[in-house]
């Protein structure tokens, strides 16, 4: 049994999808969520029996919203699709349109794919619909899913991501439009790794994903080109960091276990031991984690209890630089004893208390 079949215990392990591997790249600094990735861990079983359950992921009213809109791009052989990928100067004559969902079975669907996104290449256009494609994330195979593939006759083929946030005068939601970039990323690594086991060219996988969303207020779909080239490598840097888990299980406890214990679907773990034990794994909680991460709550609790400045945000974080607590934040702003390696900061904080004090009389 490996390291991290030990600390995943009795529990069967969860598959990942795109959504979760594009969070990896949202914190890739923390070492909690590497091993629970790493090891298949059900987190948010985790969390639920530790009295945080995650309240994450997209509402029942967004996910009908979003199969809609999809239907409503993908009507008529991806009519829309291709009116748009013309509007955004990628040439698409005649593309032949090719929906591969109807094999029975994941990896019968997968090697569908691979056949018509082989044939495709010697086609002129082509867009491939309900793709099912593959990639190895921390030893286990994980089957993805993106919207649609689509070939241009430049040669190069783009994921094209539907999403149901609306582009509003040409601007979207900046944090849905970074997420949604994150995620498509992750596809367009997947065909990258795959193009090149295939022997061909990666770079044939444009870096640029076409997303498509609702224009103003309507269902009428509008699109832009989102470069995902630092998602990429963000994306690349984690897949590299779980490969080499090993190096942060030696940190570890060498008894650690996240095993629930179940009893049928029950978890009879007592959940301070089961906390107790979570906590041994070091996590750089961000407030950006409760968009990402279904650890979200129990990691905030728990960097508030131990005043930890990680818990107020990055950007707070990289300000004080040096300085790990809030109480250590709070004597240098009441000017007590500093220490000089961290002058600069009381400095600082000094400054902001005078403000306050001059706006509070
Ligand atoms: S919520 Fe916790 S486990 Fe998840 S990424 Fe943030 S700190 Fe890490």
């Amino acid at each position: 049994m490996s390291r991290l079949d030990a600390i995943r215990g009795s529990s069967l392990p969860v598959s990942h999808n795109a959504r979760a591997i594009a969070a990896l790249a949202a914190n890739p600094a923390c070492d909690r969520r590497a091993v629970l990735d790493g090891a298949g861990i059900d987190k948010s079983g985790i969390v639920a029996h530790l009295g945080f359950p995650a309240r994450f992921g997209q509402s029942p009213f967004a996910i009908t919203r979003t199969r809609e809109f999809k239907a409503i791009v993908k009507a008529d052989d991806g009519a829309h699709v291709l009116r748009l990928l013309r509007e955004l100067g990628l040439p698409a004559e005649e593309a032949k349109y090719h929906d591969v969902g109807a094999a029975s079975g994941q990896e019968a669907r997968h090697r569908r794919t691979m056949d018509v996104l082989g044939a495709a290449a010697r086609e002129a256009t082509a867009l491939v619909d309900r793709p099912l494609l593959k990639l190895g994330v921390a030893g286990h195979e994980v089957y993805l899913e993106p919207d649609v593939i689509a070939f241009q006759a430049d040669r190069r083929f783009h994921v094209v991501a539907i999403k149901s946030f609306p582009i509003i005068d040409g601007q979207a939601d900046a944090g849905k439009v970074s997420a949604a970039a994150r995620e498509a990323a992750v596809y367009v690594h997947a065909m990258r790794d795959l193009f090149g086991r295939l022997g061909l060219d990666p770079e044939g996988v444009s870096h640029d994903v076409v997303l498509i969303c609702p224009k103003d207020f309507m269902n009428f779909p509008t699109a832009c080109l989102v470069d995902v080239r630092l998602q990429l490598e963000a994306l690349k840097r984690q897949l590299a960091r779980l490969a080499r888990i090993d190096t942060i299980l030696d940190r570890l406890p060498p008894d650690l276990s996240l095993d629930l214990r179940l009893d049928g679907e029950t978890p009879t773990r007592p959940a301070a031991e089961l906390g107790a034990a979570l906590s041994a794994i070091p996590a750089r909680y961000a407030p950006e984690c409760l968009a990402a991460c279904e650890m979200a709550y129990f990691c905030r609790d728990e960097a508030r209890a131990c005043g930890s400045l990680e818990a107020l945000g990055r950007s707070v974080r990289d300000d004080l630089g040096g300085i790990q607590s809030l109480d250590l934040a709070i004597e240098l702003m009441a000017g007590g004893h500093v220490p000089a390696d961290h002058a600069a900061i009381a400095e600082r904080l000094g400054f902001v208390r005078r403000i306050l004090d001059e706006a509070v009389a």
